[in-house]
């Protein structure tokens, strides 16, 4: 694996910061893994991004460096489309759950409640609670973290979470 910055003295051919791709020029290694990321639902893990392109760690590296790959937490990448609450959340550890899925589903209308932009999250119950700087409410459970996406958990079992969340109804 390639360790060390591209020397652009060296591959000139390569686009980066301060060298964009000349017209035409396509380097698919880079861009590649925002298709494969939509393909795989907007948010996966470095192991399954490889799997997907044939191990390239090569290209992945090149994304990476090059800002074509946004690391959401250690391992774990998120495509463009992401929305910026399912990115925190994934980023915190896992999908959007209770009001914040509700939201997320188009149910429940951030105006019409304060939300103060709490963050409910999903957690399997081997999950690890990763800090950031969005206050979090962690709902707790295999079955409710698998019930949907990694995006947002099932508008069924938001619901049944938000009936019970205390932190919802504050
Ligand atoms: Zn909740």
């Amino acid at each position: 694996m390639l360790r060390r910055p591209i020397d652009p003295a060296l591959h000139p051919e390569v686009p980066g910061p301060g060298r964009p791709a000349p017209p035409g020029y396509e380097f698919a290694g880079f861009r590649r893994f925002e298709l494969v990321l939509r393909q795989l639902g907007g948010i996966a893990s470095r192991r399954e991004l490889l799997a997907a392109t044939d191990g390239d760690e090569t290209s992945f590296w090149f994304a990476l460096h090059y800002g074509y790959l946004d690391r959401v937490r250690t391992g774990w990448y998120a495509a463009a489309t992401v929305p910026p609450d399912a990115r925190a959340a994934w980023a915190a550890g896992g999908p959007l759950a209770c009001v914040s899925a509700l939201v997320h589903h188009g149910v429940l209308d951030p105006a019409d409640h304060q939300i103060d932009g709490t963050l409910h999250i999903a957690l399997g119950r081997g999950g690890h609670r990763f800090m950031t700087d969005r206050p979090v409410v962690a709902h707790w459970g295999d079955e409710d973290r698998a019930s949907g996406t990694r995006i947002a958990v099932s508008l069924e079992t938001a619901l049944r979470q938000a009936r019970w969340c205390a932190s919802a109804h504050q």
